[in-house]
């Protein structure tokens, strides 16, 4: 089997340096171009004939480069944060039209989708819940895509809700009826918790990411997973045995 033939864009940025070098050591996937700001992806991508476009860049791209891997006739796994839900139908159909994938996941770790399951469990139990995400300084997007997509698990199972007595902007954002508080200080990579309460008792969930690296296995396997698949994919969840 030949290697699957990758691009990867944002190669310039944080995510970038994490990853190539894992990916560089895997068998089965060659990257075969990397671009980063001011190059044309569609371009490069179409003459290093790849088939899957690899997207960590920053948000305000996100919808564009989408729609640039699908132009260019490739597959996406895409770990830029910012899509709106309306972004996501559109993107759905036209992937659909293109009888291409976007995997698009706002968090690449197997432990935060654990997290993200546990919440959503515990939120059976507990009705009531706050999310506390803390990220270093250089993150662009509050709340975190992962603290969204946890407080949308969570509200759907039934749990959040809290007084919003005091100053609003002291309790937070609130998501699907979740309160989130977002943390933005140099020293963190990526730590959340997850919170729990009913009378005499308190249940935390917490995920910290030390280094980028554990985005690598998520990201593998996305890449090894979109070939043959068409439409938008949505978060690791999609590609992975549901839970047993
Ligand atoms: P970064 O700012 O360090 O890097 C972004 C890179 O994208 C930069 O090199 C920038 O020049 C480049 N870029 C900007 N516009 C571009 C364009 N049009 N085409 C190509 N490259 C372009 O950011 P980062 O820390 O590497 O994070 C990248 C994105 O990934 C962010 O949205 C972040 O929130 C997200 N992220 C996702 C996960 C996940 O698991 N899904 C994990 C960490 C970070």
């Amino acid at each position: 089997m030949s290697p699957i033939r990758t691009v990867f864009a944002g190669a310039k940025g944080r995510m970038g340096a994490a990853l190539l070098p894992g990916l560089a050591r895997t068998d089965d996937i060659e990257i075969v171009a990397q671009v980063d700001v001011g190059d044309d992806l569609v371009a490069t991508a179409r003459a290093a004939r790849a088939e899957v476009v690899i997207d960590f860049t920053v948000p305000s791209v996100a919808v564009a480069n989408a729609r640039r891997i699908l132009d260019a006739g490739c597959h996406g796994v895409i770990g830029t944060t910012g899509f709106t839900e309306s972004d996501l139908v559109d993107l759905d159909a036209r992937a659909r039209t293109a009888k291409r994938a976007l995997l698009i996941a706002p968090n690449f770790a197997l432990g935060v989708l654990l997290m993200v399951r546990f919440a959503a469990e515990a939120s059976r139990w507990f009705q009531r819940s706050e999310i506390v995400e803390l990220h270093h300084d250089g993150k662009l997007d509050a709340p975190s895509g992962t603290a969204l997509r946890t407080a949308q698990a969570m509200g759907a199972a039934g749990s959040g809700g809290g007084p919003t007595v005091g100053d609003a902007a002291a309790r937070g954002a609130v998501h699907a009826g979740v309160h989130i508080h977002s943390v933005r200080i140099p020293g963190f990579t990526a730590t959340q918790e997850v919170m729990f309460g009913q009378p005499g008792e308190v249940l935390t969930i917490r995920h910290d990411a030390f280094s980028r690296e554990c985005y690598l296995p998520g990201v593998v396997m996305g890449v090894r997973a979109v070939r043959g698949k068409t439409g938008l994919l949505r978060g690791l969840e999609s590609i992975l045995p549901p839970p047993s």
